[in-house]
């Protein structure tokens, strides 16, 4: 699933040092770019080690070049810090701008931030998709139901960047349900977690507005990948971002169309660049033309491995 183009592209980055990192070194001592085959013999990045390295091991960025560096959730455990350089930051531009106007998002929106996180990269990713396409921001950095419904009263927020399931937190209690289902909000922008259609289909109903699914991982940022108005499929950049998917079992690649485990890798002088990084995500790929004209193939996630 990976053509030749986007073979030359990681050669290039490659010969340009930008894997010359502690993390890489070991791994690419051997590599050659020639071919799929030849690709597939570099060992895959894995979770674990990503936990087990520095931040400064993961990167060949010199300080000068560093626009942050972020921090994931770390729900459990510690916390991993990632280094994003200045091109990192206009990539994400860039693809926030695709998929936000995917989302039918313009400079007439107030972004509302619902993020659990405080400071962390999703928190950061959320506030710069709005800015990418010159909306304005306001952070609930506490998203109770409580709170949630406070912003909702206190500012015309008409488009929501959170997880689904903080989404969902205003269901249960009718009173908030009800001051969502009356609020200007007129869209909801998901990511971070599984969006199934039956909370989608919940979510739409109490929001009263539109639910967008998007895909994002602290290890690249967010969105790196969105759905357009057929809802059908998450689009994604196959000049920023090459996709495996292999069979958890043979580590072979399936046919296109069929299910496997999701290995990424990042094509442009990222700041902690992916190379094979086994996701333990489950996802397909459809190549075939979307009826919105994108010429973006779609992805689609079928679960976890763990
Ligand atoms: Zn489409």
């Amino acid at each position: 699933m990976i053509n030749q183009e986007q073979l030359q592209r990681i050669h290039s980055l490659y010969q340009e040092g930008r894997f010359q990192c502690n993390f890489y070194r070991k791994k690419l001592a051997d590599a050659r770019f020639k071919n799929y085959e030849d690709f597939s013999r570099i060992p895959f990045s894995r979770k674990e080690e990503v936990r087990e390295s520095s931040v400064y091991d993961r990167t060949a960025t010199p300080t000068e070049n560093i626009f942050g560096i972020y921090s994931s959730s770390g729900t459990t455990g510690e916390k991993k810090y990632y280094v994003y350089n200045r091109h990192d930051k206009k990539i994400q531009e860039e693809c926030a701008r695709i998929f936000m106007n995917m989302a039918g998002i313009d400079e007439k929106d107030l972004g509302g931030i619902l993020s659990p996180i405080g400071t962390g990269v999703m928190g950061h990713c959320m506030t710069w998709q709005f800015s990418a396409v010159g909306a304005g921001v306001v952070h609930c950095p506490e998203p109770s139901p409580e709170n949630i419904v406070k912003t909702l009263d206190k500012f015309p927020v008409t488009a929501i960047a959170t997880l689904p399931q903080v989404a969902a937190s205003v269901i249960e209690n009718p009173e908030h349900a009800k001051a969502a289902g009356n609020s200007t909000v007129k869209s909801l922008l998901l990511g971070g977690d599984h969006l199934s259609e039956t909370v989608r289909k919940q979510l739409e109903n109490t929001w009263e507005a539109d639910v967008y699914n998007l895909f994002g991982m602290s290890e690249i940022f967010g969105p790196i990948a969105g759905e357009c108005a057929m809802k059908n499929g998450l689009h994604f950049p196959t000049r920023y971002l090459a996709i495996e998917i292999l069979d958890p079992k043979t580590r072979k690649s399936v046919t296109l169309g069929e299910t496997g485990v999701a290995v990424y890798t990042t094509l442009w002088d990222k700041g902690f660049p992916l190379l094979r990084y086994w996701s333990d995500d489950l996802i397909s790929i459809d190549d075939t033309p979307c009826p919105c004209g994108s010429p973006m193939p779609r992805l689609f996630f079928r679960g976890r491995t763990e």
